[in-house]
C-alpha cells in the first residue's frame, strides 16, 4: 500500500493506466460546458441559507443539491491548473452553501485531486464532503497491488484521512468482464467494504456508464454490498430517449426507478447532457426563454434533475464563476418543476432528438489523436451548425444553401485548424474505444470530411 506514496506524476499516470489514454481535461478546453448558451447567464447573489439540501438516509449527511464536479478546473496559459482560481471557486461555493465536491484520480490529467485537496484543506473538514473514485481504467492497474496504491494515493492527494463518498468509477464500460477484472477478482471491492467498516470510507457507491447488465448485477447484490449511493446520468432527454442520444444507453427513468425501489440515493452526472442542454437548437432556446424569460437555458436542466426526490446532489463541472453563480440561482433554493413544466420538457426532449447532432460532450477522453485530429472540435462544429438550424440544405433555395454553405466552411476553418480537420483522419480507430458516448469517431469524421468536400465542390451551384 505504501508503494503509491512515493511515485512521480508520470509514473502515477502510467500506473493508473491513464498515461496512454486521454484524460478528462480542464479549463479552457471545456469552456462551453455548462454555459447558458443562446441566452444571458442569470447571475444573482444567493445566500447559503437558501441552498436546498437533501439528507442521505444512511449517514444523515445534509448534502447541497448543487454538487461541485472537479473535472474541469480552470487552467492558466501554461495549461496547468490555476490554483488561485480553484481556491476562489471553492471558497465562493462553500460560502454559498455548496458542500459536495466530486473528483477522481483521472480528472484534469491526474491533477484534480491535488488541486481540490489544496483548496478544501483551507476549510473546516466538517463543512464539506469529498467524493472520489477508484479510477483503475487501464489493464496495467487491475492488479490488487496497483489498485490499492491508487486508492491510498487519493488520501494523500486530497490530504484527508477519510473519504466521504467513494465510487467504483465508470462501471458498465467494458461489461461484466471489465467489472470482474477491475473490482471483483482482485478483491478490491471486498477491501473497500472493509474500509467502509473501519470508517475510512463513509459512503460506498458506483458511477454507471454503459452496459445495463452491470448495473442490474450490482443492484441485485445490494443486500450484500449495501450501496450508499449510485451515480447515474439523468437529464430531460435521457429520461426517456437515452437510446436516441447514444444507442447503448439505458433510459434514466429505468435507472432512477431501480434505485428508488431500493431506497438508494442517486447522485446525478450529466444533467446538461454533456453541455448539449445549454446549447440547444435556436428554436428550442426561444421556447424555453418564452416560458421563463428570467432563467437561463441551462437552469431548466438543473431544475429538472433536482426535482426528483431521490436525488442527493446534482454535479456540475464549473470552470468559471458565472457558471457557479448561475447554478446557485437554480438551487438556492430549488423551485421544483411543476407537472406542466415536466410535460413541456418532455415535448422539448422529443423535439431535440429529431435534430441529428453527434452525442459528443467534449470530454476529450478520445484525445490526443496520434495523427493530430482535434476530434471534439470537428464534432462540435458540426453540432453547432445543426443547433443553429444552418445546415446547408440542397433542397433549400440557392441563396439559402449558399449562405449556409459559407457559414459552415468559414466557421469550420475558424474552429478547427486545417491540419486538425477530419480530412487528416486515417481511420486507425485508436480513439474509438475511449469514447464513453460510444461514438463511432472514425465514421463520423469520415462523414464530416465527405460533407465538407461536397460543400467545397458545390461552390457555384445548387446541388
Ligand atoms: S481514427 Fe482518426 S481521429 Fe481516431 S485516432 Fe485514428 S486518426 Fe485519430
Ligand atoms: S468523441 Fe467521445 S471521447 Fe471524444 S470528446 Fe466526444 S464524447 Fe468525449
Amino acid at each position: 500500500m505504501n508503494e503509491g506514496k512515493n511515485i512521480s506524476r508520470r509514473d502515477f499516470l502510467k500506473r493508473i493506466g491513464l498515461a496512454s489514454v486521454a484524460l478528462t481535461g480542464c479549463g479552457k478546453a471545456t469552456e462551453t460546458t455548462n454555459t447558458a448558451n443562446n441566452t444571458t447567464t442569470v447571475v444573482g447573489e444567493t445566500k447559503a441559507e437558501d441552498m436546498t439540501y437533501r439528507i442521505n438516509p444512511t449517514t444523515g449527511d445534509k448534502v447541497s443539491l448543487l454538487g461541485f464536479g472537479c473535472m474541469r478546473w480552470p487552467t492558466g496559459s501554461d495549461g496547468e491548473i490555476d490554483q488561485e482560481m480553484v481556491n476562489k471557486l471553492v471558497d465562493y461555493a462553500i460560502e454559498h452553501g455548496v458542500n459536495y465536491f466530486d473528483t477522481s484520480p483521472a480528472y484534469c490529467k491526474g491533477k484534480s485531486e491535488a488541486a481540490t485537496g489544496i483548496a478544501l484543506k483551507r476549510h473546516d473538514r466538517s463543512k464539506y464532503y469529498i467524493a472520489t473514485k477508484l479510477s483503475n481504467f487501464g489493464e496495467q492497474v487491475w492488479s490488487t497491488e496497483e489498485s490499492l496504491a491508487m486508492y491510498e494515493n487519493s488520501f494523500k492527494e486530497l490530504q484527508v484521512d477519510y473519504i466521504d463518498y467513494m465510487l467504483l468509477h465508470g462501471v458498465g464500460m467494458g461489461g461484466m468482464e471489465n467489472l470482474r477484472k477491475r473490482y471483483l477478482d482482485n478483491g478490491i471491492l471486498d477491501h473497500l467494504l472493509k474500509e467502509r467498516k473501519k470508517g475510512r470510507i463513509r459512503n460506498l457507491g458506483f458511477s454507471y456508464h454503459g452496459d445495463i447488465e452491470v448495473f442490474d448485477y450490482l443492484l441485485s447484490q445490494h443486500d450484500k454490498y449495501k450501496w450508499d449511493f449510485v451515480q447515474i446520468q439523468l437529464n430531460y432527454v435521457d429520461w426517456k430517449h437515452a437510446k436516441a442520444t447514444n444507442r447503448r444507453n439505458t433510459d434514466a427513468e429505468y435507472l432512477y426507478n431501480e434505485l428508488q425501489k431500493r431506497g438508494i440515493p442517486a447522485v446525478i452526472m450529466e444533467p446538461l447532457l454533456g453541455g448539449r442542454l445549454s446549447k440547444v437548437h435556436d428554436h428550442i432556446a426561444q421556447s424555453l426563454k418564452e416560458r421563463d424569460p428570467e432563467r437561463s437555458i441551462a437552469s431548466w436542466a438543473f431544475r429538472y434533475a433536482g426535482t426528483f426526490e431521490g436525488v442527493l446532489t446534482v454535479l456540475s463541472g464549473m470552470t468559471y464563476m458565472e457558471h457557479l453563480k448561475d447554478n446557485l440561482v437554480s438551487y438556492a433554493p430549488l423551485k421544483p418543476l411543476t407537472a406542466d413544466d415536466l410535460e413541456f420538457l418532455e415535448k422539448v426532449a422529443e423535439e431535440m432528438v429529431t435534430y441529428k447532432t453527434i452525442p459528443c460532450n467534449d470530454c476529450k477522453y478520445c484525445m490526443p489523436c496520434p495523427y493530430g485530429i482535434d476530434i471534439p472540435a470537428n464534432l462540435l462544429h458540426y453540432n453547432k451548425i445543426v443547433n443553429a438550424g444552418m445546415m446547408p440544405d440542397e433542397n433549400a433555395g440557392t441563396e439559402e444553401y449558399q449562405k449556409n454553405r459559407r457559414i459552415f466552411l468559414v466557421g469550420y476553418d475558424r474552429s478547427v485548424p486545417k491540419l486538425r480537420q477530419a480530412s487528416h483522419c486515417i481511420g486507425c480507430g485508436i480513439c474509438k474505444p475511449h469514447c464513453p458516448q460510444r461514438i463511432d469517431i472514425p465514421r463520423e469524421l469520415a462523414r464530416i470530411d465527405i460533407f465538407v468536400e461536397h460543400l467545397k465542390r458545390n461552390k457555384n451551384k445548387k446541388a
